[in-house]
């Protein structure tokens, strides 16, 4: 009979206490006990050190029925607070989050320069001021999650290739930590906005694709509830698929990429040729929607076709239970996914519902938070009922 040792087992039963915490939000001691299993004299142990480090709080709920009212257990949000920074060609999209995982503030930084050591003086100064304004809570800021929209190598954390900035091989975690106090995590954008997904909306999904549209295509994988990211780290690269053999030049050297037919920049871009207009934004296209623009209802018609030929793929390769489609052009057009199922006929592809991103611009600002809990908390999985 092997033995478990105590400490071990301590810290796998706190866990466990701190993950029911967060995805019931307020949860009683006998509650705690029945939904874990453990008995209730180790749940008020437990329950009694979290509260003496000041992670959870007790408040009692008021209700109109007759007898005691329970005491019910939170996490304490006012202990710390994480930051999660989106990182995008010239922005930086902060957002703060605390320990429930609510955002409690956001801020974007426009960046002027496209020079790596400029970049990296600005993300020190930002992350400096954050750390001074959240210093008097308990644990101050405790984490930095970066969600890079490129691809990151998953042993160094480094960024592989940066294609807005045309960056290759950057020790960004390395050259943060020289200069900053505090741990920093870098991620793929379009991972954590998988991850931020189930963490947020969908959390009995195990098998979720998150399809970004926004900035030409990205996609972040869960498989069997972890979020997959191949063997370098550099999965989901699905914008470069090929849908059209010798079709148009792509910036990777091949020709028919996905995103060039399917992405909303390169919507916007080829209507705006159409239209013979500078530029058009999603406003604009919404405008000229409603007046039943026909190079509009052209164009979307083209992008629905393509993005379906792309989906067609990606679902025969993963059988996905659910696809998040993040876009804003989506939202414009009524019964976007309805028309995009209906591009999607065969008998082979099996999903069980493609949805729209609620999380929207916030989804990859909101899961490198999440992360950060997830770290800092050291709890095995992120349940959080309400976007913040
Ligand atoms: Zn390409």
């Amino acid at each position: 009979m092997v033995i478990g040792d105590s400490a071990y087992i301590k810290k796998i039963n706190r866990s466990l206490i701190l993950q029911k915490i967060i995805e019931h939000e307020y949860i009683s001691r006998a509650d705690l006990s029945k939904i874990t299993g453990l008995n209730k004299a180790t749940i008020s142990v437990q329950v009694a050190d979290l509260l003496d480090e000041g992670l959870i709080v007790e408040t009692q709920q008021e209700h109109n029925n007759v007898g005691r009212r329970p005491i019910m257990l939170s996490i304490n949000e006012q202990a710390g607070f994480v930051l999660g920074v989106d990182f995008n060609y010239q922005q930086l999209m902060y957002t703060v989050s605390n320990l429930k995982g609510i955002s409690v503030q956001q801020q974007t930084v426009v960046l002027e320069s496209e020079a790596y050591e400029t970049v990296i003086e600005q993300l020190i100064e930002d992350i400096h001021r954050y750390q001074a304004n959240y210093a008097d809570s308990r644990y101050g800021l405790v984490s930095v999650t970066i969600g890079v929209h490129g691809t990151v190598n998953k042993e160094t954390e480094s960024i592989r290739f940066f294609p807005a900035y045309n960056w290759h091989q950057k020790n960004i975690k390395t050259d943060l930590e020289k200069a900053l106090d505090i741990p920093i995590a870098i991620e793929n954008n379009a991972n954590l906005s998988a991850y931020a997904e189930k963490v947020y909306h969908y959390h009995e999904s195990t098998n979720l694709l998150s399809v970004i549209l926004t900035s030409g295509i990205g996609s972040g994988i869960i498989i069997d509830g972890n979020v997959h990211k191949g063997y370098h780290g550099y999965a989901g690269e699905m914008g470069h698929m090929i849908i059209s053999p010798d079709g148009e030049l792509c910036r990777c050297g091949n020709h028919g990429c996905w995103e060039l037919y399917a992405s909303e920049p390169k919507f916007l871009e080829k209507l705006a040729i159409a239209l013979n207009l500078p530029s058009i934004t999603i406003a604009e296209v919404e405008t000229l929607r409603d007046e039943n623009n026909p190079v509009v209802c052209e164009h979307f018609e083209r992008l629905l076709h393509y993005l379906s030929i792309g989906l067609n793929n990606v679902i025969n390769l993963y059988n996905p239970e659910t696809i998040v489609l993040n876009s804003r052009l989506l939202h414009v057009f009524p019964n976007s996914i309805d028309r995009i199922t209906e591009h999607l006929p065969s008998s082979v592809s099996q999903y069980r519902e493609i949805t729209l991103s609620q999380l929207g611009n916030n989804a990859c600002g909101m899961g490198a938070c999440a992360l950060g809990i997830q770290h800092f908390l050291d709890v095995s999985e992120m349940r959080v009922k309400a976007a913040g």
